[in-house]
């Protein structure tokens, strides 16, 4: 029951919500009732639990995902940030590095101040 020939099972909806909004949720729904890749076994056998939460058919492997889909754009982006923690250490040994060629730099910007003061020095001196 509720099955349309229009919008499918969105139909379960009768004539509420209008037909944009039932032909919409076709796709939704679609996505979310497929059947996902493991990312720990890597076969196709993991299934939408609840929101969010993913378990997988073939090892058990149970774990959080984006509401409708196991993994979202902006999961991605999470999970490469998460990902970097571990090179964390390595980033401030970078930032260090940096502090200390900045005041290398400004060192030298010194020393080349002085420089070409001497050097406007020198030329003052010699039109003298
Ligand atoms: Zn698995």
């Amino acid at each position: 029951m509720g099955d349309t020939k229009k919008v499918k099972h969105a139909g379960r909806f009768g004539a509420r919500y209008g037909r944009g909004v039932r032909s919409r949720i076709i796709k939704i729904e679609a996505k979310q009732r497929q059947l996902h890749e493991c990312p720990k076994c890597g076969f196709k056998r993991v299934k939408r639990i609840s929101t969010g939460i993913y378990q997988c058919k073939k090892c058990g492997f149970k774990f959080a995902g984006g509401a409708f889909t196991p993994e979202t754009m902006s999961g991605k982006i999470v999970k490469k940030m998460t990902k970097q923690r571990s090179f964390l250490p390595l980033a401030r040994e970078l930032i260090e590095i940096k502090e200390e060629k900045q005041k290398g730099l400004m060192e030298k910007k010194e020393e080349l101040k002085e420089k070409q003061e001497t050097e406007q020095g020198k030329e003052e001196k010699q039109v003298k």
